[in-house]
């Protein structure tokens, strides 16, 4: 970068700098303290993001087959990680467009971002690279030094990235006029912001001359030529110069490409809403789609000859599937929380219900006699089963209760802020309902099923050290429930009394 240039950034008073609200997130990215509970405090702060973070965790990259109804729970969800890397996308990307003066330019600077986004997020996701929210954040935010040169050179800039075509052409006038280009810039934006260290270096390394130093850093630097795809004028030879670096830099094949665009087609109207950024032209969209689903039935069809290698795929995309799911914090099998997080949420409801002297209750449920559906049935009916129990038992409950299973055909729920009797009564009820509700059809006849259940407090008539040990009392007085011969829900203080359902 040209001393001038690097002197008029560092003293450029009308730099973009980042919101308030930004300007926290990035505090709690630093934190090694935060939890989900001081996200949320900043978040609930400013209702559009709030709204945009509900929503995004129920759009289909969550994949939850719950509703989810307000922001604890979507934060509970998206896990710590996944809502920083987001909320500080949506609050970037919504304040670094404020400016009428370049409002065309900016859209379309943003229209790449976002389709970057999800191009990063997905090669990440088609290689194996974890880090799918950072990979997200630094697809959307790799331009961000066009918005700083936007403002630091308003006399040039605008006319300079107006007139050129392609980023290859914008590449090279940058480096003849300034001594750099905007990746270099980025890098410099985002270090000055104090944004987390991988997405500066990945930045800086998004752009020729520097190379991206790993896989996480090849995905967000192919991104933008994938999103050049939905942009440039000839699609067909965008598609051929992605797929040529795409295959050189990760060694996807062109169907695993494929899949990629056929992914970022899919979730380009529901992401760019979020960012409320106007989605490429529709008809543009619709083609690279079909293009996409052409070119896969076509390839399918050849590779119905070589059995192994279809075995490979589908094994490919269970484990995909799998990641997905962990990843979300959800069980795969009935998308309800699975026990990991529920252990996190667990200790941050009993921290919280400590200090505040609220009760809090927690029910532990295993099914009768499982054991059985699956030796009379085969596993299949009993995994039916666990879906559809899983399912009515969340549809019997307030949205904050929040349930978990915990591990075969046992489950948790918790109920925060409330007194034992009230979680029994609760608990009881969806046992009555549970019991006359079929959870499969098999050879037309419905099954049924009933459960155990073990309710313990924290908070009222005895307080617990910890969240294992609360467990560990549900535990026990659902081993009494079993005992007692199945069927019924027991409090573990001495009241309520134990009765047969
Ligand atoms: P009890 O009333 O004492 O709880 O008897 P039970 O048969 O329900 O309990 P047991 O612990 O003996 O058996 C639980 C069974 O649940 C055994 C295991 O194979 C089955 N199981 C665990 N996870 C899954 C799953 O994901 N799918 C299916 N189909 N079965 C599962
Ligand atoms: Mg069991
Ligand atoms: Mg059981």
């Amino acid at each position: 970068m040209s001393p001038e240039l690097n002197a008029a950034l560092s003293l450029c008073r009308n730099l973009p700098s980042p919101p308030a609200i930004a300007v926290r997130l990035i505090e709690l990215a630093q934190d090694p303290e935060t939890d989900i509970a001081s996200a949320a405090d900043v978040i609930a702060l400013d209702m559009a993001l709030s709204a945009r973070m509900l929503r995004i965790a129920n759009s289909p990259l969550y994949a939850s087959r719950r509703r989810i109804e307000n922001l604890s729970q979507a934060l509970t969800m998206l896990g710590l990680n996944a809502t920083l890397q987001l909320a500080l996308g949506f609050s970037l990307s919504r304040a670094l467009r404020d400016d009428e003066c370049h409002a065309q330019l900016l859209d379309a600077v943003w229209r790449r971002g976002v389709l970057s986004a999800l191009a990063a997020r997905y090669l990440g996701e088609a290689c194996g690279v974890r880090r799918l929210e950072e990979l997200l954040l630094a697809g959307l935010l790799q331009d961000v030094g066009i918005l700083a040169l936007l403002q630091v050179r308003a006399d040039i800039y605008p006319g300079l990235l107006g007139s050129c075509t392609d980023n290859l052409q914008l590449l090279a006038h940058e480096r003849a006029v300034f001594d750099c280009n905007h990746a270099e810039v980025g890098a410099h934006l985002c270090e000055q912001w104090g944004l987390p260290r991988y997405l500066t270096e990945a930045i800086a390394h998004s752009e020729p001359p520097a190379a991206p130093a790993d896989a996480f850093e090849r995905c967000v630097a192919l991104s933008g030529c994938i999103a050049d795809i939905w942009l440039a004028d000839d699609v067909d030879q965008a598609r051929n110069n992605a797929l040529r670096e795409v295959n050189a830099a990760l060694q996807l094949d062109s169907n695993r490409f494929e899949q990629v665009l056929q992914q970022v087609s899919q979730m380009l109207p529901e992401i760019s809403a979020l960012f409320d950024i106007p989605v490429p032209s529709p008809a543009r969209v619709t083609f690279v789609l079909d293009h996409a689903a052409e070119l896969i039935a076509l390839r399918n069809l050849r590779e119905l000859h070589d059995a192994s290698n279809a075995h490979r795929r589908a094994d490919d995309y269970e484990l995909q599937a799998r990641r997905l799911a962990e990843q979300a914090h959800l069980d795969a099998l009935t998308g309800v929380l699975n026990r990991r997080q529920l252990e996190v949420v667990l200790e941050q409801e009993f921290g919280r219900a400590s200090l505040a002297e609220r009760p809090l209750s927690i029910a532990f449920i295993d099914l009768d006699d499982f054991k059985k559906i699956n030796d009379l049935h085969g596993h299949l009916v009993g995994d039916q089963v666990l879906q559809a129990f899983a399912n009515r038992l969340q549809g019997q409950l307030r949205g904050s209760d929040t349930v978990a299973r915990f591990g075969g055909e046992e489950f948790v729920v918790m109920f925060p802020a409330t007194s034992e009797s009230t979680a029994v009564e609760v608990i009881r009820r969806v046992l009555g309902v549970i019991a006359q509700t079929p959870m499969a059809i098999v050879n037309e006849s419905p099954l049924y099923v009933t459960f155990s259940a073990g309710v313990a407090t924290h908070g009222a008539y005895e307080r617990f050290t910890d969240m294992r040990d609360l467990l560990k009392a549900a535990d026990d007085v659902l081993y009494r429930s079993k005992n007692l011969g199945r069927n019924r829900v027991i409090a573990r203080a001495p009241t309520p009394q134990p009765t047969a359902c």
